[in-house]
């Protein structure tokens, strides 16, 4: 690959329909991505060492090759246009070295704050002048030292690992120093950070986009209800989210994508406390589960979202154009004692409004995602009345 390509690359045009696109990692985020990026014309390869995958299924090329591989990552390079990521995780040294070659979207610096919650808890609290939030009081815990000098009003805490943590892994939560010492020790002493347990009312998150061209858009706020640490619903618009809660959030998520010098799809979670106070609670470098339900609600989804900031088009139009609750569908549901069975789809899919999508996993395991339905409705009521009528039918407790 000639040295003088990268240097183009600021005043490189948008990508052309039947260019390639690529995207980092072979999950359902890859595939809805790569079903995206295909109905506006692009070709999609993507890097993934799990030889049958969500996205591997649906791209017209899967280069079968670790994260670090250099061969892998040099044969997307030389495929493709632009490349995205669908998973935090990503080496971000791997991103850095894809970015020699082509256009990387989010780049490696985007993605290396969210991968650690050090520096994205730093980050928060730099930018908390132009945000206007704060994340929640935490301490660095890398020694038994740390242990000791931790301030009474951090606990009752929760402990967290710094990196590749996700749907609530890699989390314990502490009342005392004694606890916070046993479970630093459990997690075999790797750098944790303790925060203190905030008394939430709901939690909601915003989906915001920032192109090449420094413009960005912020979709409509979504409040998220976790089971079991994992996210169980998203319903927008929230049925707990005041107006003024939903600007704040909004004018944060425009201040913070452009304080990081981003470009892509970013989402950013927020905690609202018991008396009305927004906290930022962290970030995900990509589109992200609680964003699902803009397949089949908004204008643009955002997945085509992604697509259009990689190829350096114009925005899409985040718009909403109906109420929407989407449920997650794990594993569990096939489960019924021993024997798996397949859920009842043809009933669900006759519920009106019901979009149905599924990942293509042939294995359910339990707490793996295996799709998602989303209720659109002219209604909220309407959406969450066909949500209730699903749990039924899959078994799923309300
Ligand atoms: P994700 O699946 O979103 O990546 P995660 O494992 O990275 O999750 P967090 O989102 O930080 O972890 O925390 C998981 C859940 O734990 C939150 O959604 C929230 O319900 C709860 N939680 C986390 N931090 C706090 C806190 N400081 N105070 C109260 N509850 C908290
Ligand atoms: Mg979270």
């Amino acid at each position: 690959m000639s040295d003088t390509k990268s240097h183009l690359i600021p005043a490189l045009p948008s990508a052309d329909p039947q260019t390639w696109l690529g995207v980092m990692g072979g999950g359902q985020l890859g595939r809805m991505f790569a079903q995206a990026a295909q109905s506006m014309g692009y070709h999609v390869a993507v890097l993934e060492p799990a030889d049958d995958c969500p996205a591997g299924q649906v791209a017209q090329r899967l280069v079968n090759a670790g994260y670090e591989d250099t061969a892998g990552l040099d044969a997307l390079a030389a495929q493709c246009v632009a490349v995205t990521t669908e998973f935090e995780n990503v080496p971000a040294d791997s991103l850095s070295r894809l970015a020699q070659y082509v256009f990387v979207a989010p780049n490696a610096h985007g993605v290396s704050v969210a991968q650690d919650r050090i520096a994205e808890k730093s980050f928060f609290v730099a930018c908390a002048g132009k945000s206007g939030v704060m994340p929640a009081p935490h301490k660095v815990i890398a020694s038994h030292a740390d242990v000791d000098a931790i301030a009474d009003d951090l606990l009752p805490g929760i402990l967290k690992t710094v990196r590749m943590g996700y749907d609530g892994k890699g989390q314990v939560r502490v009342k005392t120093r004694d606890e916070v010492r046993a479970a630093f020790d459990a997690m075999g002493q790797v750098t944790c950070l303790l925060e203190k347990m905030l008394p939430l009312a709901y939690e909601v998150s915003v989906l915001t986009a920032r192109g090449a061209d420094g413009e960005s858009v912020v979709y409509p706020i979504a409040e998220n209800v976790h089971r079991d640490g994992i996210l169980f619903t998203t319903t927008v618009p929230g049925p707990n989210v005041s107006a003024a809660t939903a600007t704040k959030a909004q004018d944060a998520a425009r201040a913070i994508v452009a304080e990081l010098g981003y470009v892509g799809v970013l989402c950013i979670e927020f905690f609202v406390l018991t008396d009305g106070t927004l906290v930022v609670n962290e970030m995900a470098p990509r589109p992200h589960n609680s964003g699902h339900y803009t397949i089949d609600a908004c204008v643009t989804s955002q997945f085509a979202q992604q697509v259009r900031a990689m190829a350096r088009l114009p925005l899409g139009d985040v718009r909403q154009h109906s109420p929407a609750v989407m449920l997650n569908i794990l594993g569990d549901i096939w489960f019924d004692g021993e024997s798996v069975t397949e859920p009842a789809w043809d009933q669900v899919v006759a519920l009106p409004g019901a979009c149905l999508h599924l990942y293509g996993k042939d294995d359910p395991r339990r707490g793996r995602k295996m799709g998602h339905v989303t209720f659109v409705a002219p209604t909220l009521e309407e959406a969450q009345a066909q949500l209730q009528a699903a749990c039924r039918i899959l078994g799923i407790p309300q």
